[in-house]
């Protein structure tokens, strides 16, 4: 499982622009050769999503999906203390881009079914590995395998992102609204004629900031949070600016409508306007991921604690990630129970010095292993 998960973490496939037809093919091979039934379903070219499947004995037509990303975010600019593509192992640790988030999961993934293959044993349905293409960005595998049918028959999910071996039953959603502020443009030297887009922007800002986001409290999430992250205006310094754009990311709690989010702050523009009636403004929802949810009571739930309990010989905490994961495109159209769980520091996710604990790899591929017979 080492070798794979170095094989993995060697072969960049940082989003964007992603690539990762080759990485795709590591992990298609790895499976294939380990006698798993491997199809490939290219998504956009050169990016191909991977679906591996440990046929069941036929007794249950339900199956239990395994789901990973295959692209990283990029390297950045920070200096590294070892190469990020290198996959060097000392002192117990896995260094690397992916080693994290999220190559260290499909490893483990990946070992569980082999293990499970080699046992003789067959669970009473399928169990599947879906790796997927794109979630750093747009999550376009996620899309693609829901669009293709890919959830029909799947009764549980389990994310392998990094949880530190925590079992998370619920994740944050994300919604980016995009505030544009419309003015007329000009020549500097005569500003009296135009509308400044960025002094018009500069004024409703605050309170666009200031709207509150909250939604229904959730024992496991923090509130939600408004972050103004991007701004653009302007085209040339002799010129009056005839638009502002920028972009806010707020991340969401379960029970919250993005829509409603946007209709907020378009009901900020529209007092602005009352008071202004030279301030123009439009608000887009541009990227909209569902928070994700599942009742700490579900089957699922238990059969990860306890196969979790049996490997670790202590019983995991549930618990909340503020980060989204592929079943925000998965999971709220289908309502399949899903839990997040897999190896690795959250806190060392798209940072420099990505690194990963062996030991708690293989601890995460036995409970992959374990935890199909545990719901059957
Ligand atoms: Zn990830």
């Amino acid at each position: 499982m080492v070798r794979l998960a170095q094989q993995l973490v060697r072969v960049a496939s940082c989003n964007p622009p992603g690539n990762e037809a080759q990485v795709a093919r590591v992990l298609a091979e790895a499976a294939g050769g380990a006698g798993l039934r491997v199809t490939t379903d290219e998504v956009a070219a050169g990016r191909t999503n991977v679906t591996v499947r440990l046929p069941g004995s036929g007794a249950d037509p339900r199956t239990f999906l395994y789901c990973g990303h295959l692209d990283t975010v990029a390297v950045g600019s920070a200096p590294w203390t070892r190469d990020p593509f290198g996959a060097e192992v000392a002192d117990g640790l896995l260094w690397g881009r992916g080693s994290v988030d999220m190559k260290g999961g499909l490893a483990a993934m990946l070992s569980g079914l082999i293990a499970i293959t080699r046992s003789g044993v067959r669970p009473p349905g399928d169990v599947v590995l879906c790796a997927l293409v794109g979630e750093e960005v747009d999550c376009a595998g996620a899309r693609h395998l829901l669009a293709t049918g890919g959830m029909a028959e799947a009764a549980w999910m389990v994310v392998g992102e990094p949880t530190g071996l925590r079992v998370v039953v619920a994740h944050k959603g994300c919604a980016r609204l995009r505030v544009v502020v419309h003015g007329a443009g000009a020549h500097a030297s005569r500003p009296d004629l135009g509308v400044n887009a960025i002094l018009n922007m500069a004024r409703v800002l605050p309170e666009l900031a200031a709207v509150d986001v909250s939604g229904p409290p959730h024992p496991l999430l923090t509130g939600s949070t408004s972050a103004a992250t991007v701004i653009s205006g302007g085209s040339a310094v002799n010129v009056v600016p005839d638009a502002c754009t920028v972009d806010f990311d707020i991340r969401t709690v379960p029970g919250q409508d993005h829509r409603e989010l946007a209709a907020r702050f378009e009901a900020v523009l529209a007092d602005a306007a009352r008071r202004d009636p030279a301030l123009k403004a439009t608000v887009e929802l541009t990227y909209d991921r569902a928070p994700v949810t599942t009742s700490p009571d579900d089957a699922l739930v238990t059969a990860v604690q306890g196969a979790a309990e049996a490997v670790l010989g202590r019983r995991p905490e549930l618990g909340g990630v503020s980060f989204f994961t592929d079943a925000s495109v998965l999971q709220p159209p289908t309502g399949v129970p899903t839990v997040i769980f897999g190896p690795g520091d959250v806190g060392l996710m798209h940072q420099t010095d990505e690194r990963i604990s062996v030991s708690e790899l293989v601890d995460a591929a036995r409970v992959f292993a374990a935890l199909p017979f545990m719901l059957w």
